[in-house]
């Protein structure tokens, strides 16, 4: 039986164990993925632990995506441009850190001819983004942020332009990507991380809303876009093609995407935050 899972915390609301679980089975692999809710503090143990008992793989999350980085024996590039981990993984007798986000982030934007982005929020989940973004050679990239020194700061770190935050309506980009938790299920749910005036018919084909939130799935900034005619994108193709990554990483092969929507639709349906567009 090989042994995988998730740390960080809190962790009650992670979709990863059902996914993984359901993938494992799937496969036809004989092993379990299970749920490590740990302390800051716990982390330099449980990396021995990992170790020791060969865990296979693991996904880590918010908070010990930075610190967990010393605890390991390499990086990958994309983990080294973040600056965070999400997936540990072996490599011939080392635990390396990859982050799996950057590849997840911009895998449903292949193909598409979009030419500028202004990306809003600066946080841990912009900087997967921003990586993203820079692989796939876009002409204008800006971020703009509520706190306008982070995203400055993110700017100059990433070789991009920074927007101010209040002109986020104006701004003529073609993908506005929401990056802040403004319409996420909870205290935000509801909100939009643009103003109304943002969604125009003008140029609309050629326009996209990219929302890194799932829960719900369509959120009021995907609805708002839909309405006057752009094209839009869901956070939950990111979350699982992440996760694609990491099977992919740790099993050397794939799982299917289509079926992993469904269970977790499913399983969002069940949790009430899914809203059916
Ligand atoms: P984070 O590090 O806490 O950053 C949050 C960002 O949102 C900051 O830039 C913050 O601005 C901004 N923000 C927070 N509250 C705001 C408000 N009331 N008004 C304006 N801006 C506000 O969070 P994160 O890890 O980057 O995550 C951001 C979102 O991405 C979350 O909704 C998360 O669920 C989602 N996400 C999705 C995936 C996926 O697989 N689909 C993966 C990762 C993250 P300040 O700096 O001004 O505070």
């Amino acid at each position: 039986m090989k042994l995988y899972g998730i740390t960080g915390y809190p962790l009650d609301h992670s979709l990863s164990p059902i996914l993984h679980n359901w993938a494992l089975k799937q496969a036809g692999i004989a092993g379990v993925y299970l749920s490590w809710p740990l302390h800051p503090g716990q982390m330099p143990d449980f990396v021995s632990a990992v170790r020791t008992l060969n865990v296979q793989g693991v996904s880590v999350t918010i908070p010990h995506k930075e610190a967990i980085i010393p605890l390991l024996d390499n990086l990958t590039t994309h983990a080294r441009m973040v600056g965070a981990v999400n997936t540990l993984y072996w490599d011939n007798g080392r635990l390396c850190g990859d982050n799996t986000d950057v590849e997840a982030f911009v895998a449903p934007l292949r193909g598409n001819d979009v030419a500028s982005v202004l990306v809003l929020g600066a946080g841990g989940a912009a900087r997967a983004v921003l990586a993203g973004l820079r692989e796939l050679g876009l002409s204008s990239i800006a971020v703009c942020n509520r706190h306008k020194e982070r995203a400055q700061k993110l700017a100059e770190e990433f070789g991009v332009q920074c927007a101010n935050w209040e002109d986020r309506a104006a701004y003529g980009a073609d993908l506005f990507v929401n990056a802040t938790p403004l319409g996420m299920h909870g205290e935000h749910e509801g909100e939009n991380p643009l103003p109304p005036e943002a969604f125009t018919r003008r140029r609309a084909k050629s326009r996209m809303a990219y929302d890194l939130i799932y829960t719900p799935r369509n959120t009021r900034f995907l609805a708002e876009a839909e309405a006057v005619g752009w094209q839009v994108q869901d956070g939950l193709a990111m979350f699982i093609a992440q996760a694609q990554a990491q099977f992919r990483l740790w099993m050397g092969r794939e799982f299917p995407e289509a079926g992993a929507r469904k269970l977790l639709l499913r399983e969002l349906t069940k949790r009430h935050c899914h809203t059916v567009r």
